[in-house]
């Protein structure tokens, strides 16, 4: 089946009891039994709910996975993922990192004895340098947030496998329908449901898809024995956010295309992050493992200050100076105040996180609105 079609159909059947073609929500927390050891595969909601079961096939489709689950947030997904790991384990993963995922392996993973090392993947062979008998886990993020940097997923995979290491991909910023990491060799793919897979701004949500069996039995264990799990309510919002996903993916594509040409030929913009560029250190590598190049992308101003970068987001009118990214509408974001906050200036500058730098979640609208309203804004600063 194609992507488009799975979008539509996959994990959605029409509900038995009355042939409802959208997947009912099963607002309900326990099941009533026949008998003390026989149910309908439903006990209790945190372990299993039918609309959340619906959504988590339409997930492992998405990703040509066998299994999918769900977690309360994309944050709720990862911790299950490094609850895998045994103190004294060690973790290999990016220097340039979603900056929420930095802070749980600093600030909470650290403390009960795991160990990460946070280095350059844009080179594969760095790995190298830092793989051992303790490390248990690749950690990849491609493309990179907020520098749109590239990951070469199969190099890293190769790699890993050689060391019996397990290779997790947070794919939020590709989301399905441009990368499928589990295709090039990864192990579990990670998302932010939150962002494109919802697609709308208004659920917080993620999910882990892979297709080893006994790899899912320990993290369905995690899941249910820890309970970051979410609602039905949200579990339905998604299912209907996904229908649309080729979609808005493709909408996305072309607007982002639009919008970095356009800046990347404007006087006053310095340096313009997006993998769609031939001349982005990694082009080759997107256009490899990814179908097209995205909507996000990021910019730093020729006059690099943080007054300038203020005042353009101040002054645009149409995309909204919010956290958060993938829905319909776009958005502009300042990560070294918002999204990274939490990483000190220090190793923000290091990976080239500088003050001045923007970041754009291109949306859905018409591309000469969103253009006419950079070219307003840029006229101001
Ligand atoms: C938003 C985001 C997360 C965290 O997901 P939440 O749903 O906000 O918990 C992780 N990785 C990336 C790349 C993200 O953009």
């Amino acid at each position: 089946m194609k992507f488009g079609t799975k979008a539509v159909h996959a994990g959605v059947e029409p509900d038995p009891s009355t042939g409802a073609i959208m997947t009912p929500i099963y607002q309900t927390s326990t099941y009533v039994q026949e008998s003390p050891a026989k149910h309908k595969g439903y006990a209790y909601a945190r372990g299993a709910n039918p609309t959340r079961n619906s959504l988590q096939k339409s997930l492992a489709a998405l990703e040509n996975g066998k299994y999918g689950i769900c977690f309360s947030s994309g944050m709720g997904a990862t911790d299950a993922v490094i609850k895998l790991l045994n103190p004294g384990d060690e973790v290999i993963t990016s220097n340039d990192l979603y900056g929420g995922s930095y802070r749980m392996f600093k600030r909470v993973f650290e403390k009960y004895g795991i160990k990460f090392h946070f280095i350059d993947l844009t080179n594969a062979a760095n790995i190298n340098t830092v793989i051992n008998a303790k490390t248990k886990l690749l950690w990849i993020e491609t493309p990179t947030n907020p520098l749109m940097n590239i990951v070469d997923i199969e190099a890293c995979v190769a790699i890993a496998k050689k060391n019996d290491v397990i290779v997790a991909v947070d794919n939020t910023f590709a989301s399905p329908y441009l990368q499928n990491p589990l295709d090039l060799g990864a192990d579990i793919v990670m998302h932010s449901v939150t962002k494109y897979l919802g697609g709308h701004s208004d659920v917080v949500m993620g999910a882990l898809v892979l297709n080893d069996e006994k790899l899912y039995q320990e993290l369905h264990f995690i899941m249910n024995s820890c309970g970051a799990v979410p609602g039905p309510q949200d579990s339905f919002l998604v299912l209907r956010g996904i229908k649309t996903l080729h979609l808005r993916m493709e909408r996305h594509c072309i607007n982002g295309r639009k919008i970095a040409e356009y800046l990347k030929s404007h006087p006053k913009i310095g340096k313009v992050y997006w993998p769609g560029f031939t001349d982005h250190p990694n082009h080759a590598i997107a256009k490899k493992q990814m179908r097209d190049f995205g909507g996000m992308l990021s910019f730093t101003l020729k006059d690099d200050s943080i007054e300038k970068a203020t005042q353009l987001m101040e002054s645009v009118e149409l995309f909204a100076l919010a956290e958060s990214l993938g829905g319909v509408e776009s958005l502009i974001n300042h990560p070294a105040s918002m999204t990274h906050a939490s990483i000190p200036k220090e190793e923000r500058l290091k990976s080239g996180l500088v003050d001045s730098l923007i970041r754009l979640s291109i949306g859905v609208e018409d591309a000469e609105d969103l253009l006419a309203d950079l070219e307003q804004a840029l006229n101001k600063v």
